[in-house]
């Protein structure tokens, strides 16, 4: 999604394009909000401006090829995590395993709730979710990767209240990630 179709958040865009104009965008960025505030649409659409080969002062071009897989969520080095719940026989859920319906939620409707989300994925209410440490794995194993296309890759986490303690190991990796 483009710049111009987050609602509101004026200052907040105005921060990140001036922090991308002077190439000092923050490695991590941490958007923080209430539920409803658009912090995954600026997410989604600060990250579609860092990759867009055609953006201007204030947004992404929206039909570059770049542009065109981020607004599908299917470039290949950005990555998404967000909570899970166990679907099938006790095997441990990964992001990946729902990513189909990562996208449809994404396409509907950018101001989701955690609840709206977890009622999507959970076949009963009983589901406690989280970020699982084998999403952890995976994850760090992505980012352990060379780019594909651009210049970098991207994690947009989700949520982050919901790592387990096992993944402390992935917030010292955004806190200080490898050269
Ligand atoms: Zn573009």
């Amino acid at each position: 999604m483009r710049l111009s179709e987050v609602h509101g958040l004026v200052k907040q865009k105005e921060h990140l394009l001036k922090s991308i104009a002077s190439n000092r965008l923050p490695h991590a960025q941490l958007f923080l909000g209430p539920a409803g505030s658009g912090k995954l649409s600026l997410a989604h659409a600060i990250v579609q401006y860092l990759y867009c080969t055609d953006r201007s002062a204030t947004d992404s071009c929206g039909e570059c090829s770049s542009c065109r897989k981020i607004s599908t969520y299917s470039h290949p080095d950005v990555h998404y995590s967000f909570p899970t719940v166990i679907k099938t026989s006790g095997k441990k859920p990964k992001s990946d395993d729902f990513m189909e319906e990562w996208r449809a939620m994404n396409k509907d409707d950018h101001y989701f709730s955690t609840a709206d989300w977890i009622g999507t994925i959970a076949d009963s209410e009983n589901k406690s979710p989280n970020i699982t440490r084998e999403e952890t794995h995976s994850i760090m194993s992505k980012l352990a990767l060379k780019p594909y296309e651009g210049e970098a890759k991207t994690l947009i986490l989700w949520m982050p209240e919901y790592l387990q303690k096992e993944s402390n190991a992935l917030l010292k990796l955004i806190e200080e990630p490898a050269q």
